[in-house]
């Protein structure tokens, strides 16, 4: 570990790595290695390695569950913040419980569940983490999880604390204030027992029926776009592409708005997939469709 990695380390609780291979934080198992690596313990290691990206101008980025994330192979030149369950804690408050960004969503879920209710059951399958989900307004067909969020912590790039509700959110279909402003969510509160009560077992058997679930993935690739009156997935499939391979990337044939880490793939095998299909559907149907994946490119993301 380098001088400066090292001063940053004796700022934190939590835990700095070095050159730490990001394949191993998504869920597709492609990414080179990042620079930083930090594991904060709490919200002060946030403002703390917020404070060490500002001294020594690197870029910076939060990463929840990595399960919507390209890495590219090359790595990431900065300074990554992971939150995990070192900022998952979870508690009931009168008609809400909070979850911090750190949570996974199936630990929100089973919390809600132990109360009896089942009003976040729509979001059982999605293998985020509470902060990763709120970012993305994460959710399905039926409902988003701003459906059921009622305020959000979030930190600025200038160590500021904000509470936002709902309504101040900004979020759309699979986007949110949080992306366009670069804000870190640090915890979400959830209504209880105001929303439907969902069969998270049918929607489960539903997502394993459609979905190549035991596949490296990052989920759907590209958002379904407006007012064409069919999903991404189908216009792929309808264009001939399922099944279809670069390298080690491949679209899935089970489900084709996922693309699928066969083994080896590279982050240019997928980037090159995702080329291929965006120019395709476009020959085809004169749609463009546009990514729901965030590709982090050496210094930044793109969403
Ligand atoms: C098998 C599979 C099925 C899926 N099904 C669905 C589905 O049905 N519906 C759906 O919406 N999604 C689905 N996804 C995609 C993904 O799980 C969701 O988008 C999820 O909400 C991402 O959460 P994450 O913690 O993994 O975020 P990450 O992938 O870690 O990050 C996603 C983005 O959010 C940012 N981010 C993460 N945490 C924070 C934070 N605390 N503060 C600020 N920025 C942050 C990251 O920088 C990145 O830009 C699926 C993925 C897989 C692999």
């Amino acid at each position: 570990m380098g001088k400066l990695a090292r001063a940053l380390q004796s700022r934190l609780r939590g835990v700095v790595k070095t050159q730490e291979p990001l394949a191993r934080h998504t869920s597709l198992r492609i990414g080179g290695p990042a620079d930083y690596f930090v594991i904060p313990a709490c919200i002060e290691d946030i403002l703390e390695t917020l404070e060490f990206t500002r001294e020594h101008g690197l870029p910076w980025i939060a990463l929840g569950n990595g399960t919507n994330v390209l890495f590219l192979d090359e790595g990431y030149r900065g300074v990554i913040i992971k939150l995990g369950p070192r900022l998952g804690h979870i508690e009931t408050l009168q008609n809400t419980v909070r979850a911090q960004a750190g949570a996974s969503l199936a630990a929100l879920i089973s919390h809600v569940r132990s109360l009896g209710l089942r009003d976040l059951d729509f979001l059982v399958g999605i293998p985020g983490s509470v902060g990763g989900a709120l970012v993305m307004n994460a959710g399905i067909p039926e409902g988003t999880i701003s459906d059921v969020v009622t305020q959000v912590g979030a930190l600025t790039f200038a160590g500021k604390f904000i509470t936002l509700k709902s309504d101040e959110c900004r979020f759309g279909y699979r986007s949110s204030r949080f992306q366009q402003e670069r804000l870190i969510v640090i915890e979400g509160e959830f209504a209880l027992g105001r929303g439907k009560s969902w069969d998270g077992e049918e929607l489960l058997r539903r997502r394993k029926e459609r979905q190549p679930l035991g596949m490296p993935s990052p989920g759907c690739v590209f958002r379904n776009p407006v007012g064409v009156g069919a999903t991404a997935g189908q216009l792929i499939d309808q264009a001939g592409l399922k099944g279809y391979r670069v390298g080690g990337a491949r679209i899935s044939p089970k489900h084709a708005n996922f693309i699928v880490n066969e083994g080896g793939a590279t982050s240019r095998d997928v980037l090159q997939l995702i080329d291929i299909t965006r120019s395709v559907v476009l020959k085809y149907w004169g749609v463009e469709l546009k990514l729901e994946l965030a590709v982090v490119g050496t210094c930044g993301v793109q969403y």
